[in-house]
């Protein structure tokens, strides 16, 4: 039997932050509260990537600053989920634990093998909507069935969400006095201190509090040009919000809203809560057709021919193809954890047509060195690129990475800044520079292409006639 006085367990997930975190809130008015975070990789349908876990690191390090503040201490732990969370609720004497909601297939099995468990032994398990704008469940056509179209999937969301005033920061908060068993941050190895970790966090802010305020600075400033801006890499057009969205620093619904506030009449047709949309339809087709975390949600793209070749593979994962948009985006990956959109669908398309290398491939290896890196997303992009997956680029038509440079970096300022050896070459010498071999300062610095773009756009034809067969 518990007391009133028994305590609450905030679970943090992907919900890394105090306000509009509905799991939060609902337990500092039930009374002491324990925030926990669980480190369980092993658990995941993927282990968490390398980038992510630097991300983690510091987001972690900052949560628990912003909790030390309200008299909380977070607990961590390390290790069997299920086995930590007993552990606590029997040490303490818990009488609920809250979380908010993740839809990745393994987070579902143990969510409710958790529940099951606790209300065995008559505790309250809890989950909230804390990381979508609308639950993948309540979403489906008039046959019942959910939605493959995106367009139409965003119609009906609009039709049925509202945006929500975000929950304040609770301010009446009972901790719990007794002491509990945990670990620091830094026993969770989490990469942290490595050379690549300390090159990508100079590029990002792990202040608590920094993604609103980088949300409402990309409103009152970017917004308006977001349409025309965002598919140019050498502008600094889009929000870059992607890696605390997934670790929950702000939520979805917090955008929601402040782009209702915003002074901006077309704010719910614009094309920027369209890509917010886009972030819901990866997590609605991983919800509704899980087995698409590792296979094609179109079943005959099983049968593709992929090839195996570590020369290709490698030379896209260096950013050494000879493309210069293609090596400038697998560099600038490399250096900030983080790639603009439009090149992510030059590079994934490049790999999946002119390499004819398994999606999957690259889906790893952008699970790896994302800070973004996130199961819905990342798989969404993916089978949008190899045309497998729900609405997605038909196969037969590829991008020619040369003239998606021409087009989206016309001065090649974006090329130059990832590319030094080609940093003195002028468009529109720098889209072929292997054109101009004889020019002094190119010497033998960069690589030739590693495959011709008519050539393989040929073989990608051939490949894709056997699959349609
Ligand atoms: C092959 C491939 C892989 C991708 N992998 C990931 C991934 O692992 N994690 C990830 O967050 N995004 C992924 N994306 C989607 C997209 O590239 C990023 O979300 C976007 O570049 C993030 O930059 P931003 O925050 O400046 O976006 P903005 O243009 O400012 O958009 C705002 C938010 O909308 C969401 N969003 C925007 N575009 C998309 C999209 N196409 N699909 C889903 N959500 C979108 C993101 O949450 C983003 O932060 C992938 C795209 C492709 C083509």
């Amino acid at each position: 039997m518990c007391s009133s006085n028994a305590p609450s367990i905030v679970w943090f997930r992907k919900d890394l932050r105090l306000d509009d975190n509905p799991a939060f809130t609902e337990a500092v008015t039930k009374g002491p509260v324990i925030p926990l975070f669980l480190w369980s990789p092993n658990e995941e349908d993927f282990s968490t990537g390398g980038a992510s876990r630097i991300w983690l690191y510091h987001s972690l390090l900052s949560l628990k600053k912003q909790l030390a503040v309200l008299g909380l201490n977070l607990i961590i732990r390390k290790g069997n989920s299920v086995d930590n969370l007993f552990d606590i609720v029997d040490y303490t004497n818990a009488k609920a634990v809250y979380t908010n909601k993740r839809y990745e297939p393994s987070s579902l099995k143990k969510d409710k093998e958790i529940a099951n468990k606790l209300k065995e032994i008559g505790l309250e398990y809890k989950t909230f909507n804390g990381n979508l704008i609308i639950d993948p469940k309540v979403v489906l056509n008039k046959s019942n069935l959910p939605f493959k179209v995106f367009s139409h999937f965003w119609k009906k969301c609009l039709s049925v969400a509202n945006p929500t005033e975000p929950l304040p920061v609770p301010n009446k908060i009972i901790s719990f006095k007794n002491k509990i068993k945990s670990i620091e941050i830094s026993d969770l190895n989490l990469g942290q201190d490595k050379h690549w970790a300390l090159k990508i966090s100079k590029n990002w802010d792990f202040n608590y509090g920094f993604s609103r305020k980088k949300l409402i600075s990309f409103i009152d400033n970017n917004f308006n040009e977001y349409c025309d801006n965002r598919n140019f890499p050498g502008k600094d057009g889009t929000s870059k919000l992607s890696p605390y969205l997934h670790y929950g620093q702000i939520s979805p619904n917090q955008i929601f809203y402040e782009l209702s506030k915003s002074k901006n009449e077309n704010w719910k047709e614009s094309q920027y809560l369209a890509e917010i949309g886009w972030r819901e339809f990866g997590y609605y087709l991983m919800f509704h057709f899980p087995k698409t975390i590792n296979e094609p949600l179109r079943n005959e793209f099983k049968k593709f021919p992929w090839i195996e070749n570590d020369f290709l593979f490698d030379s896209w994962k260096n950013g050494t193809t000879g493309y210069p948009l293609v090596d400038a985006g697998m560099r600038e990956l490399w250096e900030t954890g983080w790639m603009h959109n439009r090149v992510r669908m030059v590079v994934a398309s490049f790999l999946v047509k002119h390499l004819l290398i398994d999606w999957k491939k690259g889906a790893d290896w952008f699970w790896d060195t994302l800070v973004d890196a996130d199961l819905a997303s990342n798989t969404l992009g993916w089978q949008w690129s190899a045309g497998c997956g729900a609405d997605a680029a038909p196969y037969f038509r590829i991008f020619n990475p040369t003239t998606q440079a021409e087009k989206f970096d016309g001065n090649g300022d974006y090329i130059r800044r990832w590319v030094p050896e080609l940093k003195n070459m002028e468009a529109p010498k720098i889209f072929e520079p292997h054109k101009y071999k004889g020019d002094l300062f190119l010497k033998n610095s960069y690589s030739d292409p590693i495959v011709d773009h008519a050539e393989s756009r040929k073989k990608a034809l051939l490949a894709y006639d056997i699959i349609k067969k």
